[in-house]
């Protein structure tokens, strides 16, 4: 992969990883049990706080496994790794890496695998 892409979705990869610790920070402050915290609720009725509650803890652990993926391509860039498909060695679309910067595979591959689940 040639420098300057490869700054650009390193750009890209850390922006992410910038906004997906912040969410989870945000997020892990609305997943705090409801029952210690009467009073901010406040007119919200408790089913409703419980039902943000657990959207929130729905939220946390898909930013969880986003930013596991987001770590996972930074180790692909200490191993010079980075861009290249991990099914079929291909590289990346540019244009895919900087939409989404911790893809694992190529489009081909992708849809491949989401044809057999
Ligand atoms: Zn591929």
């Amino acid at each position: 992969m040639d420098d300057q892409p490869q700054a650009q979705c390193q750009a890209a990869l850390q922006a992410l990883k910038a906004e997906l610790n912040e969410e989870i920070i945000n997020l892990e402050l609305s997943a705090q049990p409801v029952i210690l915290d009467q009073q901010a609720v406040g007119r919200v009725s408790r089913g409703d706080a419980l039902q943000q509650q657990n959207m929130a803890l729905a939220n946390l652990e898909q930013c969880r496994r986003r930013l596991h993926e987001v770590l996972h391509a930074e180790l692909k860039f200490s191993e010079a790794e980075y861009g290249y498909c991990e099914g079929c060695d291909k590289l990346i679309s540019l244009a895919r890496l900087l939409a989404r910067p911790d893809s694992r595979f190529c489009l081909d591959c992708q849809s491949a695998a989401e044809q057999t689940h």
